[in-house]
């Protein structure tokens, strides 16, 4: 009897679809603890131990799914704080990565890197 797993948006219970829906079959063997990861435009948050069950919160869910992660366990540490994943879309986080200034270099890793360039024998760390 064939089967197949249904992943639910728990507000809005809209089923994934498509590449979400690939994307959170291939997750479940995934044993992360207390992390957010994305699924397509999916959120997942791998729960396990002290971090509740793993939960899962489509596009337009994924703040209210952060900020009932933040809610719930936001005492335990840093996790549930985690921005990068939780607070934008990764097409939005891709855009923004785009347009952010590139960071510049400090003078001291100027320095470094034209030593390192030059072969001056400069130390090898920056
Ligand atoms: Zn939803």
């Amino acid at each position: 009897m064939p089967t197949r797993l249904v992943f639910r948006c728990e507000f809005c219970r809209r089923e994934a679809t498509g590449d979400a829906e690939r994307s959170l079959v291939a997750q479940l063997q995934d044993l992360r603890a207390g992390e957010y990861s994305d699924a397509d435009d999916w959120l997942v948050w791998h729960g396990r131990g002290i971090w509740g069950p793993t939960r899962y919160a489509c596009a337009e869910h994924r703040i209210a799914l952060r900020d009932e992660i933040r809610k719930h366990y936001g005492t335990l540490g840093w996790h549930p704080h985690a921005r990068v994943l939780g607070d934008v879309p990764p097409v939005v986080r891709q855009q923004m990565a785009e347009q952010a200034p590139k960071r510049r270099l400090t003078a001291r890793q100027r320095r470094l890197m034209r030593a390192r360039q030059a072969g001056a024998g400069g130390p090898s760390f920056i």
